[in-house]
Formats: C-alpha cells, sequence, structure tokens
C-alpha cells in the first residue's frame, strides 16, 4: 500500500492535541479516497477502502485494482476532457456528483488540493459505490429523462381508469399545437381521461385494458387534425401488465400529402375521373370476381381536336372537365366507374350489365354530349359530339385485354359509321377492320411503287355551248388481289391511317401533268379531301404541282365538300384563300348533302358550286328536290358562280336541270370518268384480266 507523502500535517478542531495525521485519517476512512497529481492526471495516492471497492467494480474498471495508482483518473470516465476541465477549475470546487459506471453508480465528491504554496496542484476524491437501491433509482431516472427528452410524444394511462398518468416533453409542447381542440388547457392534462381526445368507445377502452391486443396502432380524428397513436404494454419485472403506453404524433400534413399521392396516383387531375391506372385495376378485379358480367364503354370525342387547336389549350381542358361533369351525372348509379384514359378518350365500367343495358346508356351519352357546352367565362358555345365503343363481358370476352382491344374495335366502327353514335362489338367488326388494315397496307405499296393507281377523267359540259369547260379527275385504284376498289371504300381508310395526304398530292401531280396536255385547253377538277385541308400543307402541294406541270393556275380547280369545312373551319378556311389567292378556283362539292350549305357560301366566295346528284336523280320523280335543283341555281345566278348539276344519266335529267337554269352538267349521259390515253391499255388489260372483279368507271 502506498503512503500518502506529500500531504501536509492538517489538524482538525480548534485544539491541535492528539491531532490524527491527514494521511491516517484517509486509510482508516470507510470511503473511498484519491488524489490526483492535476499535471499528469494520474491517480498518485488511493486508500484501502478505495483498493476494496476498486475490487467491487474491478470488471468495468478493467484493470489490476492494485495498480491503480500511476493510472490515468480517465479510467472513470468516458469523457476524460470534462473531467480534467473540472478537476482543474478551482471554481468548480468542490463538486459533488453521481455518474454511471458500467451497471454501477459512483458517488463523488472532488476537492482541491493547494500545495504548500497554496497551489491547487492536486485534486482529492472522496468516493464510493451507490447502494443497489440508489443504483436503480438512478438507472429509473435515467430511462425516464431519456423519455421525457425523446422526440416522440408519449404518454401512459393507468390502465384501470384510463386516466393520463405520464406526458414525456413532446407529449407537452404537442399538446399545447393543439390545445385549442381540446377541452382542457394542455398543462392540465395529467390526471384527465383519455376520452379528451375523443370519446374512448368501449371496445378501445377494453382494447387498452388487454394487454393481449397490444401492440395496436390506430389513426383518430380530433376536429381537422388526425393524430396517429401507437399502443403498447408496458409490464412489471414479472411480466406483468402495468398500462397502456401511447407514443403519438400528429400527422395531419403527413395523411393530407399520402391522399395527394394517392389522388395523384389514381385520379386524372383535370377531371377528377379515375385515370387508366385505376380503370385497368377495377377492370382486372370486376372480371376475375365470379359474376363477371359487366359492360365496357369506350368514348371518343368526335371534334375535340378542332376545339383545342382553335381556341387553344385553356379552353380545351375547360371543355374536358365539363364532359367528365356530363358523364358523371349520366353515370350516377352505384358501381358505375367513369374514368378518363387520355386526352379525349374516356371509359366507363358498368358492373352487370349486358348488351341492352349498354347499348341503352351509350345511346343517352351520344345524345347528352351532342349538346352544346356553354363555358361561363365567355360565354361561348362548344359543341362536340361522342362515338361509342361498346364490349360486354362474359360475351366478347373475360379477360381485360381481350375486352379492351373489342371495345375499341366497336368503336373504331363507330367513328366509321359516321361518328355520333355507338357500336357494340360483333365478330365481323374485327373482321373487316383486319381487312381494312391489310388494304391499307397494300395501298401503302401502291403509292409507294406508283402501281395500280390511276387518274380518270369525266367532263363537265357547259349546258348550253356543250363544250366542254372542264374534267373531274377521279382516282381509281386496282388492288392486286381485289381489282378495282372504289375511292368511297379506300379514301375514308387513306384519311384514317395518315396516306392522305400523299395521296391527294399524286393525284394532284397527275391531274395538272395530264390537264397540261390537253389540247382543249378545259380546266382540270381535283378532289381535296377534309384531313388535306386545315393543315397548312395544300397550298405548297398545288404549287408544287402546277409549278412541276407548267399549268396555268387558271385551269386547276380544287373541289371540297361541306363535310371537309365542317372539320377545323378557321384553318381551312385560312388554307382555301391562300389557294384563291394563287389564282386556283375553288368549287363547293355535293351541295345541300351537309348541314348548313348556306353558310358556307357566306364565309366563302366559290367560283362554283356542284348540286349532289341526288338531288338531280330524284328530280324527275321529286318536286322537292326538283325546286332545291331550281333554287341552288338561282342562288347561284345572283351570286355569280356557276352551277353544276352532277349525277345528270337521262335526257330527262338534262331537261329538268336545264329548266331549271343550271349552267353546267355532269353525268353518265356526257360522259363516264375515263382513264387518259396513257393508261387506256393497260386499265383495259387489267379490267379484263382474272382479278377483275368490279368496274373501272
Ligand atoms: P364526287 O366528288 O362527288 O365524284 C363524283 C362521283 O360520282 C364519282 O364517283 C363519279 O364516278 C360519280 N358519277 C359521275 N357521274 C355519275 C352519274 O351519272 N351517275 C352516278 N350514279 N354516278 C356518277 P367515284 O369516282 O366513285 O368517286 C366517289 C367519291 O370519291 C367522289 O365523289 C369523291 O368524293 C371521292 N374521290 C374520287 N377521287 C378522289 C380523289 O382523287 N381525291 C379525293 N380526296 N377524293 C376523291
Ligand atoms: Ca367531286
Ligand atoms: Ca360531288
Amino acid at each position: 500500500m502506498t503512503g500518502c507523502p506529500h500531504l501536509a500535517r492538517i489538524e482538525i478542531g480548534e485544539e491541535p492535541q492528539e491531532a490524527l495525521s491527514f494521511e491516517t485519517m484517509l486509510e482508516i476512512l470507510p470511503v473511498g479516497a484519491m488524489t490526483c497529481d492535476l499535471a499528469t492526471f494520474r491517480i498518485d495516492y488511493a486508500n484501502p477502502c478505495s483498493i476494496r471497492l476498486l475490487h467491487s467494480i474491478r470488471d468495468t474498471l478493467g484493470i489490476d485494482p492494485e495498480t491503480i495508482v500511476g493510472t490515468s483518473i480517465d479510467v472513470f470516465h468516458k469523457r476524460p476532457g470534462h473531467q480534467r476541465d473540472l478537476l482543474t477549475d478551482p471554481s468548480r470546487l468542490p463538486h459533488k456528483a453521481r455518474i454511471p459506471f458500467g451497471k454501477e453508480w459512483l458517488d463523488l465528491h472532488i476537492h482541491a488540493l493547494p500545495d504548500s504554496k497554496g497551489r491547487p496542484t492536486r485534486a482529492l476524491l472522496v468516493w464510493a459505490v451507490a447502494t443497489a437501491e440508489v443504483a436503480k433509482e438512478q438507472e429509473e431516472y435515467r430511462l425516464l429523462r431519456m423519455i421525457d427528452d425523446m422526440p416522440v410524444a408519449v404518454m401512459t394511462v393507468d390502465a384501470a381508469d384510463f386516466r393520463i398518468s405520464y406526458l414525456n416533453e413532446t407529449s407537452k409542447r404537442t399538446l399545447s399545437q393543439i390545445e385549442d381542440l381540446l377541452p382542457v388547457p394542455s398543462d392540465r392534462l395529467l390526471g384527465e381521461s383519455i376520452d379528451v381526445f375523443h370519446k374512448t368507445p368501449d371496445h378501445q377502452r377494453r382494447l387498452l385494458s388487454d394487454p393481449r391486443n397490444l401492440p395496436h396502432r390506430t389513426r383518430i380524428k380530433l376536429g381537422p387534425e388526425v393524430l396517429d397513436l401507437q399502443v403498447s404494454a408496458v409490464t412489471g419485472t414479472g411480466g406483468e401488465y402495468i398500462g397502456p403506453m401511447l407514443t403519438w404524433s400528429v400527422i395531419t400534413k403527413q395523411v393530407a400529402a399520402e391522399a395527394r399521392i394517392q389522388q395523384l396516383a389514381h385520379y386524372d387531375t383535370l377531371t377528377g375521373l379515375a385515370n387508366r391506372t385505376t380503370f385497368r385495376e377495377h377492370l382486372g378485379a370486376a372480371l376475375a370476381r365470379p359474376d363477371n358480367r359487366l359492360a365496357l364503354l369506350f368514348i371518343d370525342l368526335d371534334g375535340f381536336k378542332i376545339v383545342n387547336d382553335t381556341y387553344g389549350h385553356l379552353v380545351g381542358d375547360a371543355l374536358l372537365g365539363r364532359v367528365a361533369n356530363r358523364l358523371r351525372e349520366h353515370c350516377g348509379e352505384p358501381g358505375i366507374l367513369v374514368s378518363r384514359l387520355s386526352g379525349d378518350e374516356f371509359a366507363i365500367l358498368v358492373p352487370e350489365a349486358n348488351e341492352a343495358g349498354a347499348a341503352a346508356l351509350a345511346e343517352r351519352l351520344v345524345a347528352a354530349l351532342s349538346q352544346p357546352f356553354l363555358l361561363h367565362e365567355d360565354e361561348r358555345r362548344l359543341r362536340v359530339g361522342a362515338s361509342i365503343g361498346i364490349a360486354v363481358s362474359p360475351g366478347h370476352g373475360t379477360e381485360p385485354e381481350a375486352l379492351l382491344s373489342r371495345a375499341d374495335i366497336a368503336l373504331y366502327a363507330a367513328k366509321a359509321a359516321g361518328k355520333r353514335t355507338f357500336r357494340i362489338f360483333a365478330p365481323d367488326l374485327e373482321t373487316r377492320i383486319r381487312e381494312n388494315v391489310r388494304i391499307e397496307g397494300k395501298l401503302r405499296h401502291a403509292l409507294e411503287d406508283k402501281t395500280g393507281l390511276f387518274l380518270f377523267f369525266q367532263p363537265i359540259v357547259d349546258i348550253r355551248t356543250r363544250i366542254v369547260t372542264a374534267r373531274e379527275g377521279l382516282i381509281r385504284w386496282h388492288h392486286p388481289v381485289r381489282g378495282w376498289i372504289s375511292p368511297g371504300e379506300f379514301i375514308p381508310l387513306a384519311e384514317e391511317c395518315g396516306l392522305i395526304e400523299d395521296l391527294g398530292a399524286w393525284v394532284l401531280d397527275r391531274a395538272c401533268r395530264d390537264a397540261a396536255g390537253w389540247t382543249d385547253g378545259a380546266r382540270v377538277a381535283v378532289n381535296v379531301s377534309a384531313r388535306q385541308l386545315g393543315t397548312g400543307t395544300l397550298a405548297p402541294t398545288i404549287l408544287d404541282a402546277l409549278v412541276r406541270s407548267g399549268l396555268s393556275p387558271d385551269r386547276l380547280e380544287i373541289e371540297v365538300t361541306e363535310t371537309a369545312l365542317l372539320n377545323d373551319e378557321v384553318d381551312s378556311l385560312r388554307d382555301l384563300r391562300q389557294i384563291r389567292d394563287m389564282g386556283v378556283r375553288v368549287a363547293l362539292d355535293d351541295f345541300g348533302t351537309g348541314y348548313s350549305s348556306l353558310a358556307h357560301l357566306r364565309k366563302f366566295q366559290f367560283d362554283k358550286i356542284k348540286i349532289d346528284g341526288t338531288f338531280v336523280r330524284d328530280a324527275t320523280t321529286r318536286p322537292n328536290c326538283a325546286a332545291i335543283v331550281g333554287v341552288v341555281a338561282d342562288l347561284g345566278r345572283r351570286l355569280g358562280v356557276t352551277t353544276v348539276a352532277e349525277g345528270v344519266e337521262t335526257v330527262e335529267h338534262l331537261d329538268l336541270v336545264r329548266a331549271e337554269g343550271c349552267t353546267e352538267v355532269q353525268g353518265y349521259l356526257l360522259g363516264r370518268p375515263q382513264p387518259s390515253a396513257a393508261d387506256a391499255a393497260l386499265v383495259a388489260a387489267l379490267s379484263a384480266g382474272p382479278a377483275a372483279l368490279g368496274q373501272a368507271a
């Protein structure tokens, strides 16, 4: 055992008699005493009691207690720097501390020990190992502090009466934020029943009082706030249930964000309708049920693109919102799912519906969507329409993919049937579409190879002089297998698949070249499809054809139908004006078959009106038709415009239209469409060949 050589004798009491040396006193002291050199922070003395105590905490100490003298003071402390600061700061001494040491707690008194000159060169540490009881208390205290400081709100409840028995600091802070929603001030909640949060139903009380139900997580609404509660069981050392502990937080913002994400993932932001993903999920689930009867309606707006292009996306978006509302109005029955798949495509899922039910709904929707839409911002009345395709399960398939593609085929058929209508899927629709796809492929080839396509010409004759004033170019196609196919069949296909631009350019080119070779100086009339108008490409294409052929612009006449003007009216008229400005003439074809024929005459100054052949052919038997021919001829005269009667097949027709005042005539009586001289031999050969199934003219 080391002595205590540097200690001066100190005297106790006023009387100096029988004074014990300080050294002796430390030796016999029943508490630990150690001194530490503040220059080296090494322990330079430990009393016998210290050595005994060190033996009792030897596991944590990690060194042989007998070697303690000479060891750094740091062995007692996890944060040596802190300890050293304390030891060398006389103003903080004496210092009393209880420090954790492994499983134990050490009680520590630190005093400054001045040297003979009064300088604090050493420190005296008087210490003891805290009793087991103190250690336990200390441990509990430490845990409590930990829970108190935890960044989550913790609260305990008495299992017997459901009163709040403890709130940690975070709980108190959080409660003060939602104080307005509580019936009691937040600082007086301790001891209150947990019913202050919400009237706890009995089953929930039972849940809290039985640890077998725990842990348990729940969300409760408190006014506008949402609280997340996690209840766990606090148990005693013997495993007995002490009571529930609630870890909780206010998750209102998080819930709102979750809901928003959910909304974004499953709903269309523009219309609020279910999106494609949701629609597919519902369809899959509905078809997987044992009773998988349902109807699928595919809706495509007719003429939406025009609105969007003419008035801009804002108006287009507003219109889609209105369309969605109308769809909702008509699909109010529970279980019906209305969704927006993309752009102007919508889909409706009707559970337990058959063909008849779906058709009835489709009919109502077509009618509803044909009504004009009034966009309140500027009182603008917009008109669109809707085409609908229907497929039903199980009749048309029980797999989502099959059903979707069949509804799509039905939609295609509805559009092909003239739009603003609906079609129910039928197997022959599928074959027809397949056939169309094949024809499209062949037509593409024909255009690329310039084989099988011909332009025939039919004369248009002045009714008085019988002079041919113009020839109308009419396209003919000889399909390698099916023979001659009517333009009435393949022109719509070419429009649908985007071939019409190329086809139209080919026709213009042919027409101008042929006409440039005509010796009688007659004009050439070329038909232009709706899809060629409004895109801004027509004028350049025409210019191209004129330049290449050397044909004078006033010998070219473009024929547009009323229906072509219905689409993209603004852009179409702009294109027509460009053409007129080039000196090319423009004729209004099939007059009387479309809507608002007269309105078109007001909007554009046509050079010619062609009265549809149906009026002429019916005129001899139906007085109404004759009257119409007469009125149009009269109109033409007043406007200073040529009127052509089409479809003149007989002498009676001719006499009638002459009497009604038409200026020109066209029809089989005056000449059928004929190939040009250069094509004549080839056409004759094709028509006579084995593949010839139709008539060339
Ligand atoms: P359209 O412009 O009204 O052409 C007149 C149609 O009536 C032609 O039918 C013609 O052959 C037919 N026709 C002429 N005279 C008579 C007659 O006396 N009686 C009867 N019953 N019919 C007569 P086609 O050639 O079958 O053309 C049908 C439609 O296809 C044309 O109607 C036109 O809209 C379109 N079409 C033809 N060629 C072209 C083209 O090169 N481009 C475009 N975009 N469309 C074309
Ligand atoms: Ca025509
Ligand atoms: Ca016509």
